[in-house]
């Protein structure tokens, strides 16, 4: 993997990218934007306890298990953090996310505040958490009902739940407010070039590079 410092490009390790935001804030779109555009970051596909949407394929939005699976994972040491979250149980396969990483590549995380807590805790120098919020509580609300994949029900427990986790924003390195979907985009994409050119992610190549550069 390579940092994209212009004509130069310096070895360097991978970024574990991890978003989190109340359900119907955007991130959803916006990590689907960031993985569509961005041939550098994949995608850890968390393992859930939760049904599947119509509109959902396993073993690409999820992995869909049973509950007594989950446990085992999680006995079993096999994933890298886990959470309830509305209910259900959702998790992320540790083995992907070493792969990856050991091949230099980013990795996006699509995970709750717990989640995003549990990963930064265990890989504090190689993860950039940011929290997408919604313009409002009203803006919230209608995205939700206008996604229609969810019973009214559930939205009302998503929009109660939402207000306790917007409380755990300290926890993240980056805010980013999606007012505008171009704009929250524009920001996502700066923060991960910005990350990519850290100098602790490429000190292992940059001293190459510098002794080249003053002959
Ligand atoms: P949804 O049911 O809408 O797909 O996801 C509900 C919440 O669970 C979202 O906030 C999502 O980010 C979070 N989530 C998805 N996968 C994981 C995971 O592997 N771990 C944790 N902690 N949260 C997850």
């Amino acid at each position: 993997m390579k940092a994209t410092t212009g004509h130069e490009r310096l070895a360097r390790r991978g970024v574990m990218m991890v978003i989190s935001s109340p359900s119907g804030a955007g991130k959803g779109t916006l990590s689907r934007l960031l993985l569509e555009q961005d041939k550098e970051i994949e995608l850890s596909i968390s393992v859930t306890t939760r049904g599947r949407r119509p509109s959902e394929i396993d073993g690409v939005h999820y992995h869909f298990i049973e509950k007594s699976h989950f446990r085992s994972m999680a006995e079993n040491n096999e994933l890298l953090e886990w959470a309830e979250v509305h209910g259900n149980y959702y998790g992320t396969p540790r083995a992907p996310v070493e792969k990856a990483l050991e091949a230099g590549r980013d990795v996006l995380f699509d995970v709750d505040w717990q989640g995003a807590a549990q990963i930064r805790d265990r890989m504090p120098d190689d993860v950039a958490a940011i929290f997408i919020l919604p313009p409002s509580m009203a803006e919230l609300r209608s995205r939700l009902t206008r996604r229609a994949e969810d019973a009214d029900d559930v939205i009302e427990k998503r929009l109660v739940n939402a207000r306790y986790e917007i409380q755990e924003w300290t926890r993240f390195d980056y805010v980013v407010i999606n007012d505008d979907l171009e704009g929250a985009f524009n920001d996502l994409k700066s923060i991960l070039t910005a990350e990519r050119l850290k100098r602790e992610r490429i000190s292992n190549s940059v001293g190459g590079f510098i002794e080249r550069l003053l002959g």
